[in-house]
């Protein structure tokens, strides 16, 4: 099959330790808009690599908050029938039950000398990164494992030691990175720090398993906040090390508030559920949200889903900062609350109500109240 002829596929891959949040959803939402207008391939990728950030119940939670919404995926843990099932070839697609692959990956690392068994201390690297800071230097491994010969990388195993296993970065030289949002951006080697790829309790690092994954589960566009880009160089150098050819990336703007100051991450402001729970409807939300970052370049403002999908094109993603303007969403769903028919937004109203459980009131009273214009 030509390149060109090739399927498209996108992955959303959250991380469950919480709420969903405003860019996650843009996350998810430009992944599946651009799947849908190419006729690929949506995945859901979990990665629950870091067992101390877990948050019960996260998964379930925003499963329901997508399908809400109408943000769909074709692979991954899908709610079929009231259940979580996993569907598709290229599972498991949970990282927790992908170790052993990870773990593989590493070793063929190791073989291939592009990384090296670390057995420094969480006391060692503590003074080395308190010393870093005094000095104003930035914190980051000073290689000293990188120097160990093989009969003491032995010895140290043998003897039980702790261990990592870090990516071995390239002492010099300089990594290009190409990005649909961003162009070509050049980062010196020597910046780089010599990632963890596989932890001490071995599981896998996000660097780890995040290349490995969208290699095996032929990812063609990875689409993710423009806080990866700085790790976007460290996963060219990882598809460099294995022989695989990297994905496109898309990295989309930070989405900032209108005095252009980082979204605040104070959970009522920045959660998805507490936007619907106050009642903004989900064709309303996902209109906005699809404008954070995007633009038709028309003056249309309006966009149903269908929409959506036969315009959104990653090339027309600008990298300046996406605007969270609350007035312009009250406006958006100001529109989709007109364009109710009475019939429902009884039915929505009822729901609202009886989650304040204020559902004291008549049905005449309530008609009464959706006539108001
Ligand atoms: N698990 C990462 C997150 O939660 C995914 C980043 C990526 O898309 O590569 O943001």
């Amino acid at each position: 099959m030509s390149d060109s002829a090739k399927t498209i596929r996108t992955r959303f891959a959250p991380s469950p330790t919480g709420f969903v949040n405003i860019g996650s959803l843009r996350t998810a939402l430009f992944a599946f808009l651009f799947a849908r207008h190419h006729s690929g391939v949506n995945v859901l990728r979990v990665e629950d690599t870091d067992q101390t950030r877990l948050v019960e119940g996260s998964l379930e939670n925003m499963i329901a908050v997508m399908k809400n919404l109408g943000v769909e995926f074709d692979e991954g843990p899908l709610l079929l029938d009231g259940m979580i099932k996993q569907q598709g070839e290229f599972g498991p697609y949970i990282q927790s039950e992908r170790t052993s692959l990870y773990q593989q990956h590493a070793q063929d690392l190791v073989k291939a000398g592009k990384a090296y068994y670390c057995f420094c201390t969480v006391e060692r690297l503590d003074a080395l990164r308190k010393e870093q800071v005094a000095l104003k230097q930035p914190p980051m491994y000073d290689r000293l494992c990188k120097k160990l010969s093989e009969q003491e990388i032995e010895a140290n195993l043998q003897a039980g030691f702790e261990y990592v296993i870090r990516q071995a970065i390239p002492e010099s030289g300089t990594t290009v990175i190409e990005d649909l949002v961003y162009g070509k951006i050049s980062y010196e080697n020597v910046v780089l720090d010599d990632q963890v790829l596989l932890k001490s309790d071995g599981f896998p690092t996000y660097h780890l398993a995040v290349v490995v994954d969208d290699h095996l589960m032929e990812i063609s566009h990875v689409v993710r906040g423009e806080d990866w880009l700085p790790s976007t160089p460290k996963h060219f150098l990882l598809y460099q090390d294995f022989g695989w050819t990297a994905p496109a990336f898309a990295h989309l703007p930070l989405i900032v508030n209108p005095d252009k100051t980082k979204l605040s991450k104070r959970q009522g402001d920045v959660s998805v559920e507490s936007y619907l729970q106050k009642g903004y409807l989900p064709e309303a939300l996902i209109n906005f949200i699809a404008f954070m970052g995007w633009n038709p370049k028309t003056e249309q403002e309006i966009f149903s889903m269908s929409e959506l999908i036969e315009q959104f094109d990653l090339a027309k993603v600008n990298k300046s900062g996406a605007v969270f303007d609350t007035v312009k969403l009250d406006w958006m769903n100001s529109h989709y609350i007109r364009a109710k028919s009475n019939q429902e937004l009884l039915e929505l109203l009822k729901l609202f109500l009886q989650e304040f459980n204020l559902s004291q009131f008549s049905q005449a009273y309530l008609e009464a109240v959706v006539e108001i214009e």
